[in-house]
């Protein structure tokens, strides 16, 4: 059936002269138009994921291919039910995705080799060549391409010293890296060429491509792509789909990402309903008991029903309290 709604992802590295008043017309829009998403404007570009109707995403597009400069801007397209997005933001900021380099790359001048689909499927078969995540642990573990290296960072900052940490396991290698657009792969990769890696790929227009080529078809994927939007979980591999996301609790199969329940933590998580009611959405017995456990207010539990939940998983409000 034929989809109502788009979500555009997208980015352009090309020179923003004064982002605070591009920024606050691109805003002015969008708002006119009923756009919804988050943008992200700098002097070295502009990155976005956006949703809408099909007519709106349309206007957005036209729009943004009349900006000087972003004429052949790139929208990856997907269908959706509905908006994917509450509200519209537009900011700025130094950069449009935070590596925060003491040195910055500009892509343009030095990143990775740009590799098709079809080429990076090659380099997945190849055992002389590393393919290295380039997201986060969260990210990685709802799904990723088979045989990837695994960082482990909860933040895309924290990737270069990771790498420093662990060269040894690839100094030596070809080096494909990928991301979900694209984006953080042409800093990243050229960051890569600077520290002296010698060969080094990345996948032209991310994991969001490579699931839609028509000759891959998102074939040696595992689990569905994280997106940063109401959908979180999107499929990619149309040929032999498998769940490799685990349950937080449990270890039972499970895509169902939810945060910690204490606004302090706010944690990730995969859990299935079941799960989630049985364990207050919390993490650690500390995230449980916390006071200002948000499924516990959610649900209005009183400190009885609370405590007997507690009970049920071992666990007692007073005991960690008192701890
Ligand atoms: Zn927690």
């Amino acid at each position: 059936m034929e989809k109502n709604y788009r979500v555009l992802l997208y980015y352009k590295y090309q020179k923003i002269d004064d982002p605070e008043l591009f920024a606050k017309d691109h805003l002015a829009f969008c708002h006119s138009i009923g756009l919804k998403g988050r943008v992200l404007v700098g002097q070295e570009g502009i990155n976005g994921t956006v949703s809408g109707t099909i007519e709106q995403t349309q206007k957005y597009m036209d729009y943004v291919h009349s900006l000087p400069g972003f004429e052949d801007l790139w929208f990856k397209q997907d269908p959706a039910d509905d908006y994917a997005h509450k509200k519209m933001y537009v900011r700025t900021r130094e950069e449009i995705v935070a590596l925060n380099l003491e040195e910055d790359i500009d892509p343009h001048q030095l990143t990775g080799q740009y590799l098709s689909p079809k080429e990076f499927k090659q380099a997945l078969l190849d055992e002389d060549t590393v393919v290295l995540d380039t997201r986060n642990d969260y990210e990685y573990d709802l799904g990723h391409f088979k045989g990837a290296v695994r960082p482990e960072i909860r933040n895309f900052r924290e990737l270069p010293d990771w790498v420093k940490e662990n060269k040894e396991q690839f100094m030596d290698k070809r080096v494909v890296v990928y991301c979900t657009g694209g984006i953080r792969c042409e800093k990243f990769s050229g960051w890569l060429l600077k520290e002296g890696f010698k060969d080094v790929g990345q996948l032209h227009g991310g994991i969001d491509t490579y699931g839609k080529d028509p000759e891959t078809k998102g074939e040696l994927w595992d689990g569905k792509m994280y997106v940063f939007d109401e959908r979180i979980a999107v499929p990619v591999n149309q040929v032999n789909p498998t769940i490799v996301g685990k349950d937080y609790f449990d270890g039972t199969p499970c895509e169902r990402y939810v945060n910690c329940a204490n606004p302090e933590c706010n944690e990730q998580i995969l859990a299935s309903e079941e799960n989630e009611a049985k364990f207050l959405r919390g993490c650690s017995q500390a995230c449980r008991c916390h006071p200002r456990n948000r499924y516990v207010a959610e649900h209005n539990l009183s400190t009885d029903e609370w405590e007997e939940k507690l009970n049920a998983i071992g666990e007692s409000l007073n005991k960690s309290h008192s701890a």
